[in-house]
């Protein structure tokens, strides 16, 4: 049985709440595109011998750029074009790079995870899942919320709230990024 929160109705007859996530609502209504939408519609030119260095310059710069372009598409119907070497591709491959000898937390433990090393947050190379589902108790505005729980974590939070999941990353079920966007 789903419960339902009336006041995650209620919340938006509210101007105010309105008015300070107007961005949300209207995403939310489908009168704005999402950004992650428009990110791998924004071209982006980079090649494969690049440093992680350049690769992060590039996308510093690229930021900037795609505030503008975002602006310009926020509101257009999209098209299914996909250019080869997009914003979303940058930041997939600048992650690729990081993650070989980990720095991709402020430990930068430096953990081969590709290699099955597992570094200071107890991951490795594969991802899991321990729940997901509509998480009902958010504050109002947020209601329902798309949640998914990821095992590890990189902080070392005394009062955990997680605990079993945050600090044993083999709490939960491997998957993969296509799995998860499809479930
Ligand atoms: S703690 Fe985990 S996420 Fe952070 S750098 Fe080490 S392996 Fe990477």
């Amino acid at each position: 049985m789903l419960l339902w929160r009336s006041d995650s109705i209620a919340v938006w007859r509210n101007e105010e709440v309105r008015r300070r996530l107007s961005h949300y609502y209207k995403v939310m209504k489908g009168e704005r595109n999402a950004k992650y939408r428009v990110v791998k519609r924004f071209p982006v030119d980079f090649s494969d011998d690049m440093t992680v260095e350049e690769l992060m310059s590039l996308h510093s710069e690229m930021r900037r750029e795609f505030d503008e372009f975002y602006e310009e598409k926020m509101e257009r119907e999209l098209t299914d074009n996909i250019p080869h070497g997009n914003f979303l591709e940058l930041k997939i491959r600048i992650v690729k790079l990081l993650v070989r000898e980990c720095k991709l937390c402020e430990w930068r433990c430096g953990a081969r995870r590709l290699e099955g090393e597992r570094g200071v947050c107890g991951l490795d190379s594969k991802v899991r899942v321990s729940t997901a589902f509509l998480h009902m108790g958010e504050e109002a505005p947020l209601v329902p919320s798309g949640t998914i729980f990821f095992t590890g974590c990189s902080f070392k939070c005394v009062f955990c709230q997680n605990y079993d999941i945050s600090t044993n990353p083999f709490n939960g079920i491997e998957t993969d990024p296509y799995s998860t966007a499809l479930e």
